[in-house]
């Protein structure tokens, strides 16, 4: 069976390697087109989007990653990776894009520079009990939602920041950070579930 890729231009690739690694799957770095096409999911890790975008479009897998991405790659994008996901960004620097798929508005740096980081418990009826502990960094929101997409999670005043697509997943936390990997296993799940249908 094909391995997982994790994208490796930039951000805290590593940490979800070791995550996947830890669950089973065979886990790859992927930088170049090549090793795009050969992988069955794709994590987008955090980091910064802007430094992201511009590098995957310098090494030309954006190209590929956006294809994948419309063919049903299940790809699963935190933080930074979620940003890279959107089909709209809201406040990227000049001229910054992202490989799109999920048909919401995601808003860099939502929190404002009073809280560049916070934790908060997560209720995802998804992922069942316990309710989830969410590190935040610098972390975006997703503003709006079209009608293909649903969130997965809210914080309590109502900020949406877990969404899925069909085969794409998003958050705006880190769970490479916590103990808790149940998004990551909820992932791997999907990549299966899509790699047993073809
Ligand atoms: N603020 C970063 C960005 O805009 C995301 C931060 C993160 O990935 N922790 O890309």
């Amino acid at each position: 069976t094909p391995p997982v890729g994790v994208l490796a231009l930039q951000g805290d690739f590593r940490e979800h390697l070791a995550v996947l690694r830890g669950l089973g799957a065979d886990a790859v770095p992927v930088r170049r087109p090549e090793e795009v096409e050969l992988v069955s999911g794709l994590v987008i890790p955090g980091g910064e989007s802007s430094v992201m975008d511009k590098l995957s479009r310098a090494f030309g897998v954006a190209e590929t990653l956006k294809r994948r991405i419309g063919e049903g790659l299940p790809v699963y994008g935190t933080c930074a990776g979620l940003i890279m996901l959107a089909d709209r960004v809201l406040d990227g620097i000049r001229g910054q894009q992202s490989l799109g798929g999920l048909d919401v508005a995601v808003r860099r740096n939502a929190f404002g520079s009073q809280t560049d980081s916070f934790e908060a418990e997560l209720d995802v009826p998804v992922l069942g009990e316990p309710p989830m502990h969410a590190v935040f960094i610098r972390a975006p929101v997703v503003d709006s939602l079209g009608p293909e997409a649903r969130a997965l999670a809210t914080l309590a005043d109502g900020t949406v920041v877990a969404v899925e697509q069909g085969s794409l997943l998003g958050t705006s936390f880190h769970p490479e950070m916590t103990a808790d990997y149940r998004f990551h296993q909820y992932f791997l799940d999907k990549v299966a579930a899509r790699s047993s249908l073809s």
